[in-house]
């Protein structure tokens, strides 16, 4: 079964390492630097096979090159975004399959942060690399797109699997979940995820990998009903 595993990069940012076990293939997602992914691999016979990209923000590209470069890994990134991506060795779009050692996944278009962003996900474990449109209790800010086409993406990945895995771009959940109880503070799913986020971050721990199922429930941006009160609830977080 496919593992993905996150590596706390910069301040707040997660690259997340996917790994193969039956033919020990080696992904990292979204490598902001290097020196935390070569202390990972080292531990895993330096092995990188490939590099998967969701935009092209440098605190997701940063270390991609290098790290192709030393490990003569190939980089995976989205075909519409390639002149603002590290270079690619292979890009991809919406509904292309891409191959990791024995899995499969899938590449889905979620503009919305920026243009070009695109979704990784792999049915069989299942997770989904979603990058900086879907965060724990939160989505990602509108840099290019429409609040519409926003919403629009965030419905596509609300559709997999309820028992998918949410590896997101960054550790933003407590503050999310802030923002989300100033909306529905009496929630009783909201304030029980509070007192699990403070035990995980007072240890140290990442909150992520979250449940697809729980965010349905709980993120403002998933149970928004509509684009307009989705546009309504992404400009009241922009402020808070
Ligand atoms: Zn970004």
């Amino acid at each position: 079964m496919l593992t993905a595993t996150p590596i706390p990069m910069l301040a707040d940012n997660y690259a997340w390492l996917l790994r193969d076990p039956e033919t020990g293939t080696i992904a990292i997602v979204d490598p902001a630097e290097t020196a935390p992914a070569h202390a990972i691999l080292a531990q895993l016979g330096n092995r990188l096979d490939y590099i998967l990209l969701t935009h092209h923000h440098n605190d997701h590209v940063g270390g991609a090159d290098a790290l192709a470069k030393h490990y003569n890994a190939v980089i995976l990134g989205a075909a519409a975004d390639a002149h603002r991506l590290p270079p690619l060795d292979c890009a991809v779009k919406d509904g292309d399959t891409i191959r990791l050692g024995a899995h499969t996944g899938t590449v889905i278009a979620t503009p919305g942060h920026t243009i070009g962003h695109v979704s990784y996900f792999f049915p069989e474990t299942p997770i989904l690399c979603c990058g900086d449109t879907l965060f724990s209790l939160g989505c990602g800010r509108l840099f290019e797109g429409t609040p519409a086409m926003m919403f629009e993406s965030l419905g596509k990945l609300a559709s997999l699997p309820a028992e998918t895995l949410l590896c997101c771009g960054h550790e933003y959940t407590e503050h999310n979940l802030a923002f989300a109880l100033s909306l529905d503070p009496d929630n009783p799913r909201l304030l029980a995820r509070r007192e699990t986020v403070r035990q995980l971050r007072a240890a140290g721990q990442p909150t992520l990998p979250a449940k697809l199922g729980d965010e349905k429930q709980e993120n403002p941006f998933l149970t928004a009903p509509d684009a307009a009160s989705f546009a309504e609830r992404r400009a009241a977080r922009d402020r808070f």
